[in-house]
């Protein structure tokens, strides 16, 4: 028992280092490169790829069948998914949970629906009709086709602790997505994140190689007295501030929105050996709020601006690695 606590402390702080290691700013694309391509599809990573980034950002579900996908939605989302028929969906579609993968990847989601406020939100992203919800397997391949060894991969888990009836459960969840990244080969290239910090647990009891990652926003928090669904039953009150309970959880880097980050924040997780790495940060002026904050990592929908900033101020970048 010893013994594991040690080789777990051993491997967090390996894991830590390699994230905090001083040029290694961790210039992350959100679900790919949101802002020039369509999120969390194979094109959209080959964007982000061919830019250069760090890690690529991704969110995650298991279907019926126990194929761990990488979507932002429980449910098919009507702002980005057209039918096998070719017709938008006229409102929330089914489950990803509900289906399996084959019955999944008759979707498009190649394409924002044009005149929706999600459209306005990205006028520049490029559509690429055909695009369908990849398997994490399938993100771990295109890596390989670009020869990239080296891009990390920031996978969170989709789950809501007021809806358990919409995914598995947080421990049936964790071990799916653990089993995946090591089917990939990928666990050393690998971080889980969450809001729900359940799942966060159940991946350090089940995979001490894996550094968590603790999302964090004013509304998953809560004010205080009582523990929000979810913290996994920590409380602000009883820690003080949310890198103390990111520390108290065992994880290795916070992430909180990015307008919530103050100075002493950030400086309280240094001096607690966290990473910080908020979400999601695309204009500039936002991103250079958080590099003159000393900001670990930036998660961002515009990974071309982030680099744009970084190479402004002589910071070292990953290098581009195109999908042939
Ligand atoms: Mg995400």
């Amino acid at each position: 028992m010893a013994f594991a606590r040690l080789r777990r402390a051993i491997l967090l702080a390996a894991a830590t280092l390699a994230m905090t290691d001083g040029a290694a700013f961790d210039l992350q694309g959100h679900r790919g490169a949101r802002g020039l391509a369509p999120e969390n599809t194979l094109p959209g990573f080959a964007r982000a790829l061919a830019i250069g980034v760090t890690t690529l950002e991704l969110d995650c579900g298991v279907t019926r069948d126990g194929v761990v996908v990488v979507s932002h939605d429980r449910r098919l989302n009507p702002d980005i998914t057209r039918r096998p028929d070719g017709m938008w969906l006229d409102g929330p579609g089914p489950l990803i949970h509900s289906l399996d993968y084959a019955e999944l990847a008759r979707y498009d989601v190649g394409r924002i629906r044009p005149g929706s406020e999600y459209a306005k939100r990205f006028p520049g992203q490029a559509a690429v009709d055909g695009a369908r919800i990849p398997r994490l397997a399938d993100v771990f391949a295109l890596v390989e086709r670009a020869g990239n060894r080296t891009v990390r991969f920031n996978v969170e888990t989709k789950i809501d602790p007021t809806r358990p009836e919409e995914t598995l459960g947080p421990e049936a969840f964790a071990r799916a997505l653990v089993r995946a990244v090591r089917a990939g080969g990928m666990a050393r290239r690998t971080t889980i994140q969450s809001f729900d910090w359940r799942t966060l647990r159940a991946v350090q009891a089940e995979a001490p190689e894996i550094a968590t990652v603790y999302l964090s926003t004013a509304d998953t928090i809560g004010p205080g007295d009582r523990a929000s669904p979810w913290t996994a039953g920590l409380r602000p009150r009883d820690h003080g501030s949310v890198p103390a309970m990111v520390k108290a959880a065992g994880g290795a880097i916070w992430s909180p929105g990015h307008a919530e980050l103050t100075p002493a924040l950030v400086a309280e997780a240094h001096r607690l050996g966290l990473a910080v790495i908020p979400w999601t940060a695309n204009a500039p002026a936002d991103i250079e709020r958080l590099l003159d904050l000393g900001v670990d990592g930036i998660i961002s929908d515009y990974p071309d601006r982030l680099r744009a900033a970084l190479a402004a101020r002589g910071r070292a970048l990953p290098t581009p690695t195109p999908v042939p």
